[in-house]
């Protein structure tokens, strides 16, 4: 049984292994991490298709560990979700993501994509958190997106779609990400407030098939996004084939290595004064 309670208390078990000695670690290390501000943002573009112009960007958190450099999310958020260390955390991600992207709209309207965690979005004031990032940046809430996957749903539907609805009503929009990954039945998404469906990228890249096969897919939810009123974005384009494709299928949105990395806040910010339609 996990021992992750609620304040993040572990009682260390004989029957542990080394690898649950070292998540009491990573846990130890990732609480003193959040004082003492070791984490950061990075920021992937998010391109609009056909077009190729930037409209956005998907902030995604990294560790700056003291020892160890640059740690991706993989190697934390786990351990942050099973500790509630995800509650300020992501509370954290989200005030210092508005506050980025409400710099960057001198250069034009600029959307920012911000991860929300189920365990972050069940919290009683996760509203009031989202209320008060988007208060003290001065952000507007249309260029708030908020990326949810399936599973947050799933648990409680009804009081998921009432706080969706709410939060909405403020103008932020909703994206379903890595869509297609998780068992989410068709009535259920018909019912979703969802604005955008992110097409996973083992769709796009159709891991181990073909082009023709990731056609097939990426073409089937596209015209199920748009039947709903969703836009759809597509994550992973990593080819010339892949990005051809998603153009050509009618996606509305598009991101990946191809197109560009997840930059550093600087770096973004160059890319919005600069860049050119991909
Ligand atoms: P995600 O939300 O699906 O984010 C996309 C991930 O795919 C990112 O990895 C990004 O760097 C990577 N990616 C983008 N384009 C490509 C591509 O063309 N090819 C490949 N192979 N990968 C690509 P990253 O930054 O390591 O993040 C991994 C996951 O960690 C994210 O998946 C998200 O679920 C989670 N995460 C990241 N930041 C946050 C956060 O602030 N809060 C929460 N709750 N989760 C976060
Ligand atoms: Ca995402
Ligand atoms: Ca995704
Ligand atoms: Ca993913």
């Amino acid at each position: 049984a996990k021992q992750g309670g609620k304040n993040g208390v572990r009682t260390f078990q004989p029957t542990m292994g080394s690898e649950t000695a070292e998540r009491v670690d990573v846990e130890r290390d990732l609480r003193e991490a959040l004082s003492r501000q070791e984490l950061t943002l990075h920021y992937q573009p998010l391109y609009a298709a056909p077009a190729g112009t930037v409209t956005g960007f998907e902030a995604l958190v990294r560790w700056n560990h003291p020892t160890q450099g640059l740690l991706p999310p993989g190697k934390f958020i786990g351990v942050a979700e099973d500790s509630g260390l995800i509650v300020p955390l992501g509370a954290w991600v989200l005030g210092e993501a508005c506050r980025q992207a409400a710099a960057w709209q001198a250069h034009g309207p600029v959307s920012i994509s911000v991860n929300v965690s189920p365990l972050q979005f069940d919290q009683p004031d996760f509203l009031g958190t989202v209320k008060e990032a988007l208060q003290s940046s001065g952000l507007d809430p249309h260029q708030l997106i908020l990326e949810l996957t399936e599973s947050v749903v799933i648990r409680h539907p009804e009081s998921a779609v009432a706080q969706l609805q709410e939060l909405r009503a403020l103008g932020i929009r909703i994206a379903l990400d890595d869509f297609g990954t998780g068992q989410s039945s068709l009535s259920l998404l018909r019912r979703l407030p969802i604005d955008i469906l992110k097409i996973d990228r083992s769709f796009v890249q159709d891991d181990g098939g073909t082009l023709e096969s990731a056609q097939v897919m990426v073409g089937v939810m596209v015209t199920l996004a748009h039947s709903f009123r969703m836009a759809v974005v597509a994550e992973g384009v990593e080819t010339e084939g892949q990005l051809a494709l998603v153009r050509a299928l009618g996606c509305d949105g598009m991101q990946g290595y191809l197109l560009a990395r997840p930059l550093s806040a600087e770096a973004a910010r160059a890319l919005l004064v600069t860049t050119l339609p991909i």
